[in-house]
């Protein structure tokens, strides 16, 4: 039998045990004293600190399994998820750093060592990455290591030079890649349409901080951050094709299935509509159980905004009632080994997460059915977009979100007019004004308050109830 991913886990943190490194808990998904991140978005966050020589630590070498969250900022692969095998919004980021210590050489040591002596992956699978200018890196592959030349692979900035965020520590990367063999074709290497190509793990040579205005400078002490999803290297040594079909997502979709009433693998529509359900199933307990609360701003915004999406796609599978709450047991009792401080929070994530489904399949009943009318008639018309002034009605009479019309649209293949629909909201805002001199200047359209919400680079879309809507 395949090793689950508990034992994955734990392999891994051993492995760096034996050699020296100190085994670090998961820390919270919310960061702790950073205003520049709204969810920790990789296993280095933590020791950003200690990177940066801003705070000691009484070692300086160490491994985690990091709870991560990839929907804002730098690092957003919500587009993603459901419709590739290995992108989440919630997952865990195995991982072991240096401080100072060890660098290039050690690293790839121990990483290849790991997955093929520890993991016995067939070394020919493996291919791996180096940042163009890298050439130590790449002469540590071939001739430290052997691999053959036509197996490591130079790639640009883009690629291979791995930062947090705007500012933080940042450095050339190499990463690991596992090649799921030619039914998969001849992609573009490292694509997201690339289903062959597998990136599993990704070695980041911390050197620099990078600052407000992009300058970099270099870091105390050249240091070691590695990151590797435990779900994909899980879709490894499972021999499956993807992550959901992994130990860790198929209590969760057959969850899904049963709920539904459907068979995963039958219709893709079907699939991906499963997949964001048990991606995101994972998320809503995790965030909540970290102290997050759904709302309109912020973090809080985050998390209703997926729990939404849940819904929504719940609904394409025919669901149309609260279930999000019980799938939370599902997800509990897959991970309570690892985090065992979700079963103390159970019965408050499923109150949570149900007092939320229920606020908005109420709203949303009312103005589906008429969205669905008019992406009918547009089709009838042969449009392949709804216009601003329909649009402007789903939002401004019926309260509908904007971030959730987009996403329906893009599963129909269609758009809508943006700039009309922006017209109009001006336009209303307008005759509010002439209307209502004295009050109008108070009150903003939600969509338009909205952006000073979150800060700058963490927009990520229109969202309004009509309880919520601003009538000026
Ligand atoms: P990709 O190119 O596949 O989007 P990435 O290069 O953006 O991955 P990194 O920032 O290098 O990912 O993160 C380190 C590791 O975390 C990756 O090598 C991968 O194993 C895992 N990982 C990254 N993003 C995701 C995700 N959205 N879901 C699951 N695992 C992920
Ligand atoms: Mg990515
Ligand atoms: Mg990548
Ligand atoms: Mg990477």
């Amino acid at each position: 039998e395949f090793m689950a991913a508990d034992e994955i886990r734990e392999s891994f943190l051993k492995y760096f045990e034996s050699k020296g490194h100190t085994i670090v808990k998961s820390a919270s998904i919310i960061p702790e004293n950073d205003p520049t991140l709204l969810f920790v978005n990789a296993g280095m966050v933590p020791f950003k600190n200690v990177f940066l020589g801003l705070e000691e630590r009484p070692y300086k070498r160490a491994a985690s399994c990091q709870k991560v969250f990839r929907v804002s900022g730098k690092h957003n692969d919500l587009e993603n998820v459901g419709y590739t095998p290995r992108h989440h919004t919630f997952f865990e980021m195995l991982g072991n750093f240096s401080f100072g210590d060890y660098f290039k050489k050690e690293a790839i040591e121990f990483t290849w060592d790991y997955l093929t002596n520890y993991l016995k992956i067939p070394q020919e699978k493996l291919l791996v990455s180096v940042f163009e200018e890298d050439d130590e890196a790449f002469e540590i592959w071939n001739k430290v290591i052997g691999l053959p030349e036509e197996k490591i692979k130079r790639m640009g900035y883009k690629d291979n030079f791995w930062s947090m965020g705007d500012t933080g520590p940042c450095g050339p990367s190499s990463e690991i890649y596992y090649d799921r063999g030619e039914k998969f074709g001849n992609p573009e290497f490292g694509s997201d349409e690339d289903f062959r190509y597998l990136e599993i793990w990704n070695l980041v040579f911390m050197q620099y901080n990078r600052d407000e205005s992009g300058n970099l400078t270099p870091l105390p002490n050249p240091s070691i951050d590695t990151g590797m999803g435990l779900e994909r290297i899980a879709s490894v040594i499972q021999q499956v094709d993807s992550n959901y079909d992994t130990d860790l997502f198929k209590p969760i979709i057959r969850f899904a299935e049963e709920i539904a009433g459907k068979t995963y693998g039958k219709n893709e529509k079907d699939d991906v509509a499963m997949r964001v359900i048990a991606d995101h199933l994972r998320a809503i307990t995790f965030l909540i159980s970290d102290g997050v609360l759904p709302s309109n701003e912020g973090r809080g915004y985050v998390l209703r905004r997926i729990l939404r999406r849940a819904l929504r796609y719940g609904r394409n599978l025919g669901i149309d009632r609260p279930f999000l709450y019980e799938g939370v047991d599902v997800v509990i009792d897959k991970m309570k080994n690892a985090y065992p401080e979700l079963v103390p929070n159970r019965n408050y994530i499923k109150k949570i997460t149900k007092s939320e489904e229920e606020k908005f399949i109420k709203t949303l009943r009312r103005s589906m059915d008429i969205l669905y009318q008019m992406i009918e008639t547009a089709k009838k018309e042969g449009r392949k977009f709804l216009t601003g002034e329909e649009v402007f009605k789903l939002y401004d009479t019926y309260g509908f979100p904007i971030d959730l019309l987009q996403d329906i649209l893009r599963d129909e293949s269609m758009t809508f007019n943006i700039k009309e629909f922006e017209e109009l909201i001006l336009e209303q805002k307008e005759r509010s004004r002439k209307a209502f001199k004295t009050t109008a200047k108070q009150v903003k359209p939600i969509y338009l308050q909205l952006k000073s919400r979150l800060p700058e680079n963490e927009f990520i879309g229109y969202n309004t109830l009509i309880s919520e809507s601003s009538k000026v």
